[in-house]
């Protein structure tokens, strides 16, 4: 505002044509340069400090009014230039004083210059001195049109271009720059421990289930029904466990983009009869029946479609009453092979049914129902799109749900 003032006072502007007198200009100048010193002088015990950027709005704004008021009303502002014999004594003091403060203001930010980023710091520092040649050149000047005050201009500008610089260019971008780069890691080494406390712990679980089979067989084999049953619970967990883990590995690949499918060429009608043959073993609470396939042909990874046949059958199963069906479909249709798995459980409502796909998404009747992570439909979706094909869901609240897959037919 002040720097305006002076622009606009400058009699060679022809704006305020009625005084010719460089003396308003030259205050205005003076009353810049006192606001622009106290702010750099005062400003290293802000630093690592909250400011309150009403206040300082307000005080620099009454601090810059009363100088309005004194130069242009009251005429109180002490006279600097008169014409015929030039500056005063007092504009060369001022010039004196700012420009010791300004070597003041260099000092101290010297003591707080582990706190900057070190181009930003350099960048303040060259401010300053181009700030103080500046005021050098000033407080020697004769004339206001004379070469010596048109260089002291050129500082100024340079000065100012230096503190933008400083402040919007590396101090408000780079900050974040670094803020990003820090957050990247810390993500990074959060998926580099899930990766290696996920391999760590399937370990110990391929163990434990590896003993409750052979614990199964003895029980099985010396007609204890108790231990039978004990045995099977602990390979039950041990699998629930396991499968956990491995939806955990496998959310970590898709962060780091590492989800790879194996496509071969597979008649899905065979493999869909071979899966639920295993997962009728699993799933031994619920009927699962298999009503319809069709002899299609398509390329895919078979662990990783067998792992999206499973979550369905496996949610069906959660989701719905023990003993009630879950019934597969598998036919073609518009060049895909499509695969449904369709329970009459409790269902999924309207609102749930949108978000049914993301990532760590449970609805509230799911997580009071069954334990789970909310990554087994979201893994399944991305296994899926990996195969360019699709996946849906149609549900009636207490009525059952279906979920789809379908495949491109192989050419
Ligand atoms: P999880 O089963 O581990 O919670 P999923 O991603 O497999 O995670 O499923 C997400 C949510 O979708 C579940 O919490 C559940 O609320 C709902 N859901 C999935 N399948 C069914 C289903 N067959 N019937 C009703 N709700 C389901």
């Amino acid at each position: 505002m002040l720097d305006f003032l002076h622009t606009v006072t400058y009699e060679g502007m022809s704006i305020f044509t009625s005084s010719n007198n460089p003396n308003i200009p030259t205050q205005l100048w003076l009353a810049a340069r006192f606001l622009l010193v106290f702010a750099f002088l005062i400003s290293p015990s802000f630093i690592g400090k909250k400011i309150n950027a009403g206040l300082t709005f307000v005080s620099f704004g009454i601090a810059t009014a009363l100088f309005i008021f004194s130069i242009f009303e009251w005429n109180t502002f002490p006279t600097a230039f008169v014409t015929g014999s030039g500056l005063t004594i007092f504009k060369k003091l001022s010039e004196v004083g700012i420009i010791i403060g300004f070597s003041l203001s260099m000092v101290l930010l010297n003591k707080h210059r582990d706190k900057f980023d070190h181009k930003v710091f350099l960048l303040l520092q060259f401010s300053l001195l181009l700030n103080i040649c500046s005021d050098v050149l000033f407080a020697l000047y004769l004339r206001v049109n004379d070469v010596v005050n048109f260089t002291g201009h050129f500082f100024k500008v340079a000065s100012y271009y230096a503190i933008y610089r400083a402040i919007l260019e590396i101090g408000f971008r780079e900050p974040y720059l670094l803020l990003f780069k820090e957050l990247r890691e810390t993500s990074e080494r959060k998926d580099e421990f899930i990766s290696i406390a996920g391999h760590e712990l399937r370990t110990p679980i391929t163990t434990i289930k590896l003993c409750a089979e052979s614990l199964k067989r003895k029980m099985a084999k010396y007609k204890d029904a108790r231990g039978l049953e004990t045995a099977e619970k602990i390979d039950e967990l041990g699998t629930r466990v396991s499968r956990m883990i491995n939806d955990m590995l496998d959310l970590n690949r898709i962060e780091v983009n590492k989800l790879e499918v194996k496509e071969e060429s597979v008649r899905i009608d065979i493999f869909l009869k071979k899966t639920l043959v295993d997962l009728r073993r699993s799933f031994h609470s619920h009927k699962i029946e298999l009503l319809e396939t069709s002899p299609i042909t398509v390329s895919m990874d078979k662990d990783r479609i067998a792992q999206v046949i499973s979550n369905f059958i496996g949610n069906a199963a959660k989701y719905s009453t023990v003993n009630s069906p879950i019934q597969v479909k598998q036919f073609s249709s518009g060049g895909e092979a499509i695969v449904e798995v369709q329970d009459f459980g409790i269902g999924i409502s309207q609102k749930n049914i949108t978000h049914i796909f993301d990532k760590y998404y449970r609805t509230r009747g799911g997580q009071k129902r069954a334990q789970g992570l909310g990554l087994g439909l979201f893994l399944s979706k991305e296994i899926i799109e990996l195969h360019k094909g699709r996946i849906w869901v149609k549900s009636k609240k207490y009525q059952g749900s279906t979920f789809y897959f379908a495949l491109p037919k192989r050419k």
